[in-house]
């Protein structure tokens, strides 16, 4: 538990007084993260969707604007971002989003910051993700830290950089789990998508 200071003197510096404790929480949870990226800020913006760009020695988390004066709602997107900064790496041209396993992490975590910290709150908001495919990588993330608690961390002693882990790391580091299931969280978020909108596709067809 905390005091968030700083609240009252605008969105922006109480979300920042708070992204050291939301990665430190992320870093004890999911391991360290990479080195390279430590200057890190939050900024709100009035267009496009929250998301993290990266600048030689640091980064930038996007958080919208239009959630700016809900804090608990802008810590929750900051959280998600927050993932996305434990081990960056670039996705080639043809894949726009990460794997089933770091964006499930990545909205399994600001689930639970939205849950967990004692942030004040505006407005109700139902954390769960407005969008199918995140909500099912959230689930098969959920099935994973069913399975073992710490995988993360496991998974990450074999590879580090979560974008890159493979279904053979995943194998490697938790005892007992169904192929299937590894084979899920490695695929891309993108072609989950794909595949939901071909079957509710199919489904009106
Ligand atoms: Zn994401």
């Amino acid at each position: 538990m905390f005091e968030m200071e700083g609240i009252e003197d605008g969105p922006a510096s109480g979300i920042n007084a708070a992204l050291p404790l939301i990665l430190a929480e992320a870093e004890t949870l999911y391991g360290e993260r990479k080195p390279g990226y430590e200057d890190v800020r939050v900024e709100f913006r009035d267009s496009g969707a929250p998301c993290v760009e990266f600048r030689p020695g640091g980064a930038t988390i996007y958080v919208r604007s239009e959630i700016s004066d809900t804090p608990r709602e802008a810590f929750c997107e900051c959280a998600h971002e927050v993932i996305h900064l434990l081990s960056p790496h670039y996705y080639g041209a043809d894949v726009r989003t990460g794997s089933v396993l770091e964006e499930g992490l990545a909205t399994h975590f600001q689930a639970k910051i939205y849950q967990e910290w004692p942030v004040p709150t505006t407005e109700p908001f139902n954390p769960p993700p407005e969008f199918e495919h995140y909500r099912q990588a959230w689930m098969l993330v959920e099935s994973l830290l069913t399975l073992k608690p710490d995988a993360i961390r496991e998974i990450r002693n074999v590879k580090a950089t979560i974008g890159l882990i493979e279904e053979a790391d995943i194998v490697t580091a938790v005892r007992g789990i169904s192929p299937d299931l590894a084979k899920a969280l490695v695929r891309p978020l993108e072609t989950l998508k794909q595949e939901l909108q071909q079957r509710g596709q199919d489904d009106k067809d």
